[in-house]
């Protein structure tokens, strides 16, 4: 591996495969709970504590383009990819459905030829859904200044002509996001603004759309769309206080509701996404569960290392919510009832023990 930043018992494994391989493990909740001991917990099938869906360990996802299963017939490929269906990400098994039976059809051809053969039938729909949002942009601009409007409608004109190929190269999401969002900065009217922003976002990505998927991944070589299949399904440690606020607790999440969340506080996480509560209990309650298995089984000391780690995750949860419940106060309410457990009542006053 080229970076050094991880040379514990697991430094072969890159807990953090996209964007976070700056993020930092120290201080004392690492020395008690270091990765090793941590990545014991994924044999629990844990649910991720946000979207609540099944994470896949991140050796399980490497270790199928490393044996070389993503890089021959795609029958093969779509085999392996099938034992994970049901922990995809809605895109991801959408993009299954629709490959199966074509691997069927066409067993000797490798994933990459796969997802060009459906290009074909997709790029067309991926181009209609692009050109409806720009229309929409461009109603939605009707408000603005003449020279305002000139300036989107110019915006608007290169895009259309980057996605109807009268340019040489691709068109890019990323750039024309950049473009119009700089040009919303510059806009006068608040309201323009915040609706041109939310529109733009919608402009289809690999993430949301099955066409906006199969188009950019058909220049992508065979094993990276074997592992992008399964990536955003990863277990993936997620600090609880962000890394930048020198947070030190640490979760297993998915690799998609970790990418999503960013710096952003817990609140407005929960309050984008009613059910999280929910599936945080339940991550916790297994963890809990297995404790007390450990304990009636003799296991005394792992038992209690367990409990305690799970009042660690749940106390820095409801730190969090509390640091910031002018936000929600309803959340506040909310999580001090659903992250109530008899092995580890919420002390009245953890908030005045944990932040001196
Ligand atoms: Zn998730």
């Amino acid at each position: 591996m080229a970076n050094g930043y991880n040379q514990d018992k697991y430094g072969d494994i890159d807990f953090y495969p996209y964007s976070m391989n700056g993020v930092n493990f120290t201080g004392k909740f690492a020395e008690t709970y270091p990765k090793y001991w941590l990545k014991n917990l994924l044999k629990l099938n844990l649910p991720c504590p946000c979207c609540g869906k099944q994470m896949i360990p991140l050796d399980e996802v490497k270790a199928l383009p490393a044996a070389g299963v993503f890089s021959g017939a795609c029958l093969t490929a779509v085999n392996a990819l099938e034992q994970f269906e049901e922990y995809m990400k809605p895109v991801e098994y959408n993009i299954m459905q629709i490959i199966k039976p074509i691997a069927n059809k066409y067993p000797e051809i490798d994933l990459q030829e796969l997802i060009i053969l459906l290009s074909f039938e997709y790029e067309s729909s991926l181009i209609a859904s692009q050109l409806t949002l720009l229309n929409e942009l461009k109603q939605a601009g009707e408000n603005l200044t003449e020279k305002d409007a000139q300036e989107l409608q110019a915006i608007i004109k290169t895009a259309k002509e980057f996605i109807l190929k009268k340019r040489p190269v691709k068109f890019k999401r990323k750039i024309f996001l950049n473009d119009i969002n700089e040009y919303i900065s510059r806009i006068d009217d608040s309201e323009t603004q915040s609706k041109l922003r939310a529109l733009a976002e919608k402009m289809p990505t690999s993430e949301d759309s099955v066409s906006a998927f199969i188009m950019k991944y058909k220049d992508r070589s065979p094993e990276e769309i074997g592992e992008r299949m399964l990536m955003y399904s990863a277990a993936t440690l997620e600090h609880i206080t962000p890394d930048s606020q020198n947070g030190e607790v640490t979760i297993w999440e998915c690799q998609k509701c970790n990418n999503t969340r960013s710096n952003a506080p817990i609140v407005s996480q929960i309050s984008e996404n009613p059910q999280m509560l929910d599936n945080l209990r339940t991550h916790i309650q297994i963890l809990i569960d297995k404790s007390i298995f450990l304990k009636n089984h003799g296991g005394n000391e792992q038992s209690k290392k367990l409990l305690d780690y799970a009042k660690a995750i749940r106390d820095e949860y409801l730190l969090n919510i509390e640091q910031y419940k002018n936000m929600a106060i309803s959340i506040e309410n909310e999580a001090l009832e659903k992250l109530e457990f008899s092995e580890m009542p919420i002390s009245k006053d953890f908030i005045k023990e944990n932040s001196l």
